[in-house]
């Protein structure tokens, strides 16, 4: 990273970041990308120099994944079943296998980026782990 790109902080409200990570933008500058592939976290923003490696999501963003794809899949076969004159399984199988895992794979990455915003707005970083696996006891 070139040193004389890192462009000025200023302060950033809560939902703005927010919005930036979920658009898997950076959540203080909004103009780097979070992501270096599709779920990989870059370990700076390549923008403004923000250390992203601290925020650590961890597993909560699979959570809310599949918390939000349940919410919206589940009703709907529900009312499939009810209103469909009892369709056989394999169109149930046909139909909401693909939309789970199209939905998945659609919100993963922005649920993880808004949950790095999060982290970030809230100043949760973690200290990187050393080789023994925990940070030294005082
Ligand atoms: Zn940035």
């Amino acid at each position: 990273m070139n040193a004389t790109a890192v462009s000025p902080v200023v302060p950033v409200d809560f939902w703005t970041s927010i919005f930036r990570g979920w658009r898997g933008r950076c959540p203080r500058c909004g103009t780097g990308s979070l992501f270096g592939s599709f779920l990989k976290m870059q370990s700076n923003c390549p923008s403004c120099g923000l250390a992203l490696e601290p925020f650590r999501a961890d597993d909560a963003p699979a959570y809310f994944t599949i918390f939000a794809v349940g919410h919206v899949v589940i009703p709907m076969v529900l009312a499939f079943e009810k209103y469909g004159d009892t369709p056989p399984l394999w169109l149930h199988a046909l139909l909401w296998l693909p939309l789970s895992v199209i939905l998945a794979l659609l919100l993963l990455p922005r649920i993880k980026g808004a949950v790095i915003a999060l982290l970030w707005t809230q100043s949760a970083d973690v200290p990187k782990p050393t080789a023994s696996g925990s940070a030294p006891l005082l």
